[in-house]
């Protein structure tokens, strides 16, 4: 795998909302192809692992039990420089602070309820992709 992979959720909020195509429109409009896709549901133990970043935050409990109420969408994305250029896609993890035409602008409720993840580094892409996918489903 190269280093111009990101890894993505379409988290709870959006899937309920209905916005997972949509969503996924916007990521293949901006020239990410798709390396790996899955509908799938986090059990509270993997909620924990895959923020435990996190632990120490005031919002830790809060993250767990949101990422691990309903179904995410899971996916591992390919394109020149991934992981900033789908961090510049998805705006701000505050929506009220994203910028105009960004994922989490149109289809995030909340700070907390984002609408989407995006890795912060290549090694966490990479963490992150096999966390949730197995060799043979990463194309
Ligand atoms: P993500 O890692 O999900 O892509 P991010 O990198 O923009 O988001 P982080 O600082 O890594 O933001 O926070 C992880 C997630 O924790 C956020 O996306 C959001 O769902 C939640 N979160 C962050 N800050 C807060 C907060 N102040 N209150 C509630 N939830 C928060
Ligand atoms: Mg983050």
């Amino acid at each position: 795998m190269t280093s111009n992979i990101t890894f993505t959720m379409i988290k709870p909020d959006a899937v309920a909302d209905g916005h997972i195509g949509a969503i996924l429109g916007k990521i293949s409009e901006a020239g990410f192809g798709i390396k790996a896709l899955k509908l799938t549901q986090l059990t509270v133990a993997d909620a924990k692992k895959f923020y435990e970043v996190h632990a120490e935050r005031p919002f830790y409990g809060e993250l767990v039990e949101f990422m691990s109420s309903g179904p995410i969408v899971a996916a591992v994305l390919e394109k020149e420089n991934a992981v900033d250029e789908f961090r510049k896609l998805i705006g701000a993890t505050n929506p009220a602070e994203a910028a105009e035409g960004t994922i989490r602008k149109l289809f995030a409720r909340s700070i907390g309820e984002n609408a989407v993840h995006g890795s912060d580094s290549d090694e966490n892409a990479l963490i992150e992709a096999q966390f949730h996918f197995s060799g043979r489903e990463i194309f």
